[in-house]
């Protein structure tokens, strides 16, 4: 089999450190005994061959044709679960009618899109783990407080649990890329539903983290706040001040105002 040529547009680094392959694989648990697993673009299969020793219904999906060409030659065995297409586009209803896990060595261009997806089917995708660039793992995964804390963290840690499990450097991939990666688990929380409108409870992380400098009280101008509300010590914070209880808070107390109007 002829190896990949790695393809920069499509965010290709080859892992080639297998005890890193080996600690990904390890990281997926299983949670809520699921056992289907998507791996998003396996490439040339690295973290695929550990992920198979596991006790996993593994399915593959990649964009780019000559990794799948590769996979179907690899992988025999798994010819009618290696999916030739775009994750982001990809309607995945058929294929997992249930629950399912996801794991991967993520394109890191398009990681935070891959998470605004997960978070469109948050109530089938029980846990996540994956790596991506450092910087982007740390910020889903951190606290309120810090200075990476912002609107996917929100998002995220309201639906998931999320662990920080290891860095990894440039040189363990082909080629390496420019930035330190980290590995990350999310496991889904029991939230099935958040205590408050959560159309608008994302418009309002949005809206707080649209100037991060300035106060809930100014960034949320253009939300109805009542009379009463405006008043709030918690106006006076700044959004990443703020973790996913308190959004809730004030997303049910900003749907009083726009009740009044
Ligand atoms: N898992 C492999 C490859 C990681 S590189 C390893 O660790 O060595 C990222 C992989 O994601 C590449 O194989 C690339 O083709 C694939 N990819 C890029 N964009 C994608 C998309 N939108 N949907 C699915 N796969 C994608």
């Amino acid at each position: 089999m002829q190896n990949v040529k790695p393809k920069k547009h499509l965010g290709q680094h080859f892992l080639t450190d297998l005890s890193i392959a080996e600690r990904i694989a390890a990281a997926v648990k299983g949670h809520e005994g699921v056992s289907k697993v998507l791996e998003i673009g396996p490439g040339m299969g690295v973290l695929t061959d550990f992920l198979l020793e596991g006790k996993l219904d593994l399915y593959l999906i990649d964009i780019d044709t000559e990794s799948i060409t590769y996979l179907n030659q690899k992988y025999p065995q798994l010819r009618d679960k290696i999916i030739e297409g775009d994750f982001l586009k990809y309607d995945f209803s058929a294929v997992f009618p249930e629950k399912y896990a996801i794991a991967g060595n993520f394109p890191y261009n398009i990681s935070s899109q891959i998470f605004f997806k997960v978070l469109e089917d948050k109530n089938k995708v029980t846990e996540v783990v994956c790596m991506l660039q450092k910087e982007v793992a740390q910020r889903i995964a951190s606290p309120k407080g810090n200075k990476d804390y912002g609107i996917l963290s929100v998002f995220l840690q309201a639906y998931y649990d999320i662990e920080y499990l290891f860095s990894v450097p440039p040189g363990v991939f082909n080629p390496p890329p420019k930035v330190n990666s980290g590995v990350i688990r999310l496991t889904r929380n029991q939230v099935e539903k958040l205590d408050c409108n959560e159309k608008l409870f994302f418009q309002v992380v949005k809206g707080g983290f649209g100037n991060r400098r300035k106060t809930l009280r100014n960034s949320l101008k253009s939300f109805n706040l009542t009379e009463e509300f405006k008043t709030h010590p918690i106006l006076d914070k700044r959004a990443e001040q703020l973790d996913v209880a308190d959004f809730v808070f004030l997303t049910q107390e900003i749907e009083k105002g726009r009740g009044a109007h």
